[in-house]
C-alpha cells in the first residue's frame, strides 16, 4: 500500500497566520447570500488602477451594469489593486470621472454597500482566512523556490521540450518533507503559498460560458501562486485567488470579463471547487479590434489613441453617442434601433459575438454628428460648457457672455431646415467650426496681405477697394437673394466676371469671378474659405460686427 504523504502540522500552518484570524465561516456569515428576485444578476467590474482606462473597460462595465440593472440585480465596482507596483496615483479619480461621463456608476463600491471593502488591498485578512483553510486541508502549501530555481526549472523543461510550469515532479515544494519546510521557516526564508492542483484525472474540462456556450479546455495542472511572497507587505493574493474569494463573498453570480481570462477558467474552476464555493457563470467578452491593412488586431493601449477612454472624454464625444455605438458593437441589433431606444433596450449576452468587433471612429463620428444635429442649441451649449470647463477654459466665458450669439450661430443651417448641418461631431469641433462668430475667438484679417486670403490670388488693391466699397454701402437685409445682390452688383462694378465659366474663358480679363468676390467676403468675415451660408452668418453676427471685420482688411 502506498504510504500517505506526510502533511504539515496544523499548528505549523496556524502559526503562519495571526492567532485571531477569523475562520471562513465568519466571512460567510458577515456576507450572507443576497435577497434578490429570481434571475437577478450580480455582476462586477474589476479594474486595476494602472492609470490607463481602456475603452474596452467602459464597454465591459457598460455590459455589467446593463445586465445587472435589467435583471433587477446589482452591479459592483471592485478595485483590483493587489499589484501595488503597477498602481498609479489618481487612477481612482479617473475611474470616477469616466463612470460618471458614461453613466456607468456602480450600485456598490468603496464607501457604499454591505459587501465591502471593495478594494482588494483592504481585504488581506479575508484572503488570509481562506489561504489558511486551504493549507490546513493540504490544498495549498508553502513554496520556498527561489527565482534562480524557478528559472532553472523552466530552462530544463524547455530543453526537454515539455510544457513549462510548476507542476507535478517539477514542483519541488509540493511534496516536501515537513521537516524541510520547518527548517526554512525557522531560517526565516521568504515563501509564497501555492495551490495544490488536483492530480489530473481527465485531461480536459468542459463548462458553459454565457457568451460562447460549451467550451472545452485542458485541465490546469500548475500549482499556481495564490498568496504572494511573505517578504512583501501588505501580503496580498494573486488575481486568481482574490477574484475567487471576492466573487464568492460579494455574492456575484455572473462574471463578465475580457476574453484574455478564458485560459484561466480551468484553474478558476479548481479554486472554486477547493474552496467549496458554488461555481459562478462566466461570460467572456470578445475584445474591441482595430482595422489595419491586411486584417485586424486588438485595439492597443500603446499604438491607438482611441483605445483610451480619455480620448473620447477630452475630445468631447457625447456620452450617448459613444454608448449607442458601443451597444451596437455588443449586440448588432441594438445598432439598428433609434438611439433613445437602443440606450434603454437590454443587452443580451446571447447576442454578443465571439469575434472581436471593430472600432470604427468614422462610424462613431457619424453617429455623434447625427445625434448633435437633433439637439436644441441650448442643450448643445449646456453639454459643451461642461466639457469646456475642463478642456477649453477660454471657451467658457465666451459661451457665458455671448450666449445669444452662440445660439444664433448654432441655429445657422440647423434650425428650421430639413437637413441640419452636421459639422459638430464632438465638442472640440465647436471652436474650429463656430469660433469665428465670437469676437474673442476670431482674429480679424490684418490687411490685404493676410495669408488667409492668399488662395484667392487677388491683387491687394482689388481686395481693399472691393471690401471698402462693400462696407460703405452695406445693408443688413433679411432676404437672402436681395442681400446677395449687393455682392453681385459690386462684383460687376469692380470688374469681376459674372460667373466662373466666363472667367475661365478669359482669365486675363478679370481679377476673378463672382465666386472669388464672395469668397473674399467669406474670408473677411470668417477667416476661412469654408463656412455656412454667408447671409445667415451676417444675420447672426449683426451689421456692426460685419462692418468691423470688413474694415479690418480694407482699413
Ligand atoms: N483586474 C482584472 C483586469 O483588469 C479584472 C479581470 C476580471 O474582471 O475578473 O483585467
Amino acid at each position: 500500500m502506498e504510504t500517505e504523504k506526510p502533511m504539515l502540522d496544523r499548528a505549523v500552518i496556524d502559526a503562519l497566520f495571526p492567532a485571531d484570524l477569523p475562520e471562513p465561516r465568519h466571512w460567510e456569515a458577515r456576507f450572507p447570500a443576497r435577497t434578490l428576485p429570481e434571475g437577478a444578476r450580480v455582476t462586477r467590474f474589476g479594474p486595476s488602477p494602472t492609470g490607463f482606462l481602456h475603452i474596452g473597460a467602459v464597454y465591459t462595465a457598460m455590459i455589467d451594469k446593463d445586465v445587472a440593472t435589467h435583471s433587477g440585480g446589482v452591479y459592483v465596482l471592485r478595485v483590483e489593486d493587489t499589484d501595488t507596483a503597477r498602481e498609479v496615483e489618481g487612477a481612482l479619480e479617473q475611474f470616477g470621472r469616466a463612470f460618471e461621463y458614461f453613466r456607468i456608476q456602480p450600485d456598490e463600491q468603496q464607501g457604499h454597500g454591505d459587501y465591502g471593502p471593495y478594494h482588494q488591498s483592504a481585504r488581506a485578512e479575508i484572503y488570509a482566512s481562506y489561504v489558511r483553510e486551504l493549507m490546513r486541508q493540504d490544498r495549498a502549501y508553502p513554496c520556498f523556490a527561489t527565482k534562480e530555481e524557478l528559472a532553472d526549472i523552466t530552462a530544463r523543461q524547455q530543453a526537454a521540450k515539455i510544457p513549462t510550469g510548476y507542476y507535478s515532479r517539477w514542483a519541488i515544494w509540493r511534496d516536501a518533507d515537513p521537516s524541510d519546510v520547518q527548517a526554512k521557516l525557522d531560517a526565516g526564508a521568504p515563501y509564497v503559498v501555492r495551490f495544490r492542483a488536483p492530480e489530473i484525472t481527465t485531461q480536459r474540462i468542459s463548462y458553459v460560458d454565457a457568451i460562447r456556450g460549451r467550451l472545452e479546455h485542458e485541465a490546469n495542472r500548475n500549482d499556481v501562486v495564490i498568496l504572494k511572497s511573505s517578504d512583501t507587505s501588505p501580503r496580498l493574493p494573486t488575481y486568481h485567488f482574490a477574484h475567487a474569494v471576492d466573487d464568492h463573498l460579494m455574492r456575484v453570480n455572473l462574471v463578465i470579463r475580457s476574453e484574455e481570462w478564458l485560459s484561466s477558467v480551468p484553474l478558476h474552476l479548481q479554486l472554486f471547487e477547493a474552496l467549496e464555493f458554488e461555481p459562478i457563470t462566466y461570460a467572456h467578452i470578445a475584445p474591441l479590434m482595430k482595422q489595419i491593412s491586411g486584417g485586424k488586431r486588438k485595439l492597443s493601449k500603446r499604438k491607438d489613441p482611441e483605445a483610451s477612454v480619455d480620448f473620447y472624454i477630452s475630445a468631447g464625444y457625447p456620452a450617448d453617442a459613444v454608448l449607442y455605438y458601443l451597444r451596437g458593437l455588443a449586440n448588432g441589433s441594438l445598432g439598428e434601433l433609434p438611439l433613445a431606444q437602443a440606450l434603454t433596450t437590454a443587452i443580451d449576452l446571447d447576442k454578443c459575438g465571439v469575434a472581436g468587433p471593430l472600432v470604427d471612429l468614422v462610424k462613431l463620428e457619424d453617429i455623434s454628428a447625427d445625434l448633435i444635429a437633433t439637439l436644441p442649441g441650448a442643450d448643445i451649449l449646456t453639454a459643451m460648457r461642461s466639457w469646456a470647463t475642463e478642456f477649453d477654459a477660454e471657451l467658457v466665458p465666451v459661451l457665458d457672455t455671448e450666449r445669444e450669439l452662440a445660439l444664433r450661430a448654432l441655429a445657422v443651417e440647423r434650425e428650421g431646415v430639413d437637413n441640419p448641418r452636421k459639422d459638430l461631431r464632438k465638442w472640440s469641433d465647436f471652436r474650429p467650426a463656430y469660433g469665428f462668430f465670437f469676437a474673442d475667438l476670431f482674429t480679424p484679417l490684418s490687411g490685404p496681405d493676410d495669408e488667409r486670403l492668399a488662395s484667392l490670388s487677388l491683387p491687394a488693391g482689388v481686395i481693399t477697394d472691393f471690401l471698402a466699397d462693400f462696407a460703405a454701402g452695406y445693408q443688413q437685409l433679411d432676404d437672402q437673394p436681395e442681400w446677395f445682390n449687393q455682392i453681385r452688383e459690386l462684383a460687376a462694378k469692380h470688374g469681376f466676371a459674372a460667373n466662373a465659366k466666363e472667367y475661365k474663358k478669359n482669365p486675363e480679363g478679370y481679377p476673378g469671378s463672382i465666386r472669388e468676390a464672395s469668397q473674399l467676403i467669406r474670408i473677411a468675415l470668417t477667416g476661412s474659405t469654408r463656412s455656412p451660408d454667408l447671409h445667415a452668418i451676417t444675420v447672426a453676427l449683426g451689421a456692426e460686427e460685419v462692418l468691423r471685420r470688413l474694415r479690418s482688411v480694407a482699413g
